[in-house]
Order: structure tokens, then C-alpha cells, then sequence
């Protein structure tokens, strides 16, 4: 990781910027079915920040609630699928991020859940997502 970049990126059209500040808690892969729908992808990946660590610098994100608490923002002119919010946590889609490259995935969650054909990094730890305020998975 690169230790002097900040994680800083945005949607698509640029209407929406974020900065990360500091290291993220984790850098992983989330196979679930609901980052799949959010991100219209086999796989998603991520950086995890305390909320208080992300600033939105531009624009005002959309949020769509998930499941009870946990919201998967968006930006509303251009799609751009952005976050994934709740638990005191918020987590940045590294497709969005200006510098992707500076933050490889070191684990994995919800592997179980994983389309079968995408064998991506399966070397890497599969783990229980852990918040902050409990152990709930
Ligand atoms: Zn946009
Ligand atoms: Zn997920």
C-alpha cells in the first residue's frame, strides 16, 4: 500500500469526490449477492474506512438501503455504483478510487457466496466481515 497517496476517487462523471483519511481498516473482495447486484459485478472489491474517516468532497451521493441499516450509494446522474455504508462503517468501491493500483485485496467475505467461475486471488485469507461495535458477521 502506498503510504503516501491519500485514497481519493469519484464516479464517473465526476459529480461526486470522496477522500479516504489514512490506511482503511481492510481491503478485500465481497462475494455476496448484494455487492454483486450493486456493483453489476461477479465480484466486488473494496476499501473499509470508519465513517468518519471518508469526507465527501463534491456532490451529494443517492442511497439505496439494502437491508435494514446498511446503505449502497450511487451517483444519481451517471450510475456509478460508490459505497457501501452501515455499522459505522463506510466502504469505498476500488473502482472508483483515482489510484486503484496502491490497494491490492488482502482478503476475502462471503466466499462461500462466490459465483463459481470466478477464481480471483483465491489464495488470499476468507474471512468473517467484524464491525467495529460487535462480531456479528
Ligand atoms: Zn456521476
Ligand atoms: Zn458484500
Amino acid at each position: 500500500m502506498n503510504q503516501q497517496a491519500k485514497p481519493a476517487g469519484g464516479c464517473m462523471c465526476s459529480a461526486i469526490r470522496y477522500e479516504g483519511i489514512g490506511d482503511p481498516l481492510y481491503i478485500g473482495y465481497c462475494h455476496c449477492s448484494s455487492c454483486r447486484h450493486h456493483t453489476s459485478s461477479p465480484v466486488a472489491a473494496m476499501l473499509v474506512f470508519e465513517a468518519d474517516k471518508v469526507s465527501f468532497l463534491a456532490g451529494k451521493r443517492s442511497i439505496y438501503e439494502s437491508s435494514p441499516g446498511i446503505g449502497r450509494s450511487f451517483c444519481s446522474k451517471c450510475g456509478t455504483s460508490l459505497t457501501w455504508e452501515g455499522h459505522g462503517l463506510i466502504s469505498l468501491l476500488i473502482g472508483t478510487l483515482d489510484n486503484p493500483d496502491d490497494y491490492p485485496p488482502t482478503l476475502h467475505w462471503r466466499y462461500e457466496e462466490r459465483s463459481l467461475w470466478c477464481d480471483v486471488a483465491s489464495d488470499l485469507p476468507k474471512v468473517k466481515m467484524v464491525f467495529p461495535e460487535s462480531s456479528q458477521a
